[in-house]
């Protein structure tokens, strides 16, 4: 992997991008790695250049963000100079949000829930479960021993405009918005957690329900949001403390089906697209007092205002990349985009 100094400061925006490697497939059929992360050798990049190499189609791009992920790092690496820095945003009474983001199969759900193995996932590995451990560290630590906070968990899915629990046998749920603008999933399951493993069981739980009872799976998540989020609240009032949403995004190319022969793919994909929009939107808006924020726009940023709107809020997004000469075009639509956010 890239030898990287820790993160210096914790950013209100940080954008990273991660190539992930060749699968077997792709191997078998040969396909030609097009994007590669330079300045692998250097012990200090800060801000590292993703190449893509189009010489096929276009000249050369040269797109550069906060970290370049190359394909042999792995999700712990990913992770410290993502996720890790916002855990103590939260402990300081803040919202902080983490966005995976790219085209099906770009590692998204590798890069937060975990990786598959066959069937079975190992969700210890992922974003949530490190994210997750921190908390307990931290917690447990002198510094917040005493300020009584509790930890939960809740897991949603946001498919085609509507929100499904996923720790609660995918209940529909209504969103409603109060006379002062405070959002809240109705019904919501908040489930208590007080050490890793309680964690853990709910990622399992809920990644299950998520896949199951679809004819195609992988169809399914693909064109669903799934938010996973760690709640801090005070003990004796229950009072919100400080709250970890982190976001495995519908694929981004779903968003381009908007013209689908199919009435049900489209309005999905119309529904996507707008998401994605109204979500950079918000994101650009965060280091502007006083900008316009779109949250309206979509249940996506309507359900994350909260996380949006406070003095204290801190985003990262991991903008995920296949290498293959033949996801070129999305690759460079999840980079562009990427570049945008910021
Ligand atoms: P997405 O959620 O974006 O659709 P997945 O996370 O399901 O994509 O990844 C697709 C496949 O690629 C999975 O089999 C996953 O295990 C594998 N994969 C993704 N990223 C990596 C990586 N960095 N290293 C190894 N395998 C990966
Ligand atoms: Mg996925």
């Amino acid at each position: 992997p890239i030898m990287m100094n820790d993160p210096v400061q914790v950013q209100q925006i940080c954008v990273a991008v991660r190539k992930r490697p060749l699968n077997k497939k792709e191997n078998i059929r040969k396909e030609v790695d097009v994007v590669t992360v330079p300045n692998k050798e250097l012990t200090v990049v800060h801000e590292p250049k993703l190449k893509v190499d189009l010489t096929k189609y276009l000249e050369n791009q040269v797109f550069r963000f906060d970290y370049a992920f190359d394909e042999s790092s792995d999700n712990e690496l990913v992770y410290k100079f993502t996720a890790k820095p916002l855990v103590q945003t939260v402990f300081e009474g803040g919202m902080a949000t983490c966005f995976a983001y790219g085209q099906t199969g770009s590692g998204k759900t590798h890069t937060m829930g975990g990786d598959f193995q066959g069937k079975s996932q190992d969700c210890t590995k992922g974003i949530y479960a490190l994210a997750a451990n921190d908390v307990f560290k931290i917690l447990n630590s002198a510094k917040y021993r005493s300020e009584d906070l509790i930890v939960a968990s809740s897991f949603f899915e946001i498919y085609s405009g509507k929100v499904f629990d996923l720790l609660n046998n995918k209940a529909k749920l209504r969103v409603l918005e109060d006379g002062k603008q405070q959002v809240q999933v109705v019904g919501l399951q908040e489930n208590l957690v007080e050490c890793v493993e309680d964690v853990l069981r709910l990622i399992q739980h809920g990644n299950s329900v998520r896949t199951s009872g679809q004819t195609s799976a992988n169809q399914h998540s693909s064109r669903s949001h799934a938010v996973f989020q760690i709640i801090l609240r005070k003990r004796m009032t229950g009072r919100l403390h400080g709250k970890f949403s982190l976001i495995d995004l519908a694929g981004n190319e779903r968003g381009a089906d908007t013209s689908s022969a199919n009435r049900q793919t489209r309005m999905e994909g119309a529904e996507i697209n707008k998401s994605l929009l109204a979500l950079k939107e918000c994101i650009r808006a965060l280091g502007h007092k006083g900008a316009h924020l779109p949250f309206r726009a979509s249940k996506l940023t309507q359900v994350l205002r909260d996380s949006f709107i406070g003095e204290n809020s801190r985003t990262c997004m991991i903008a995920m990349i296949s290498p293959g000469l033949s996801s070129c075009e999305h690759s460079l639509n999840t980079l562009r985009y990427a570049d945008r956010v910021k």
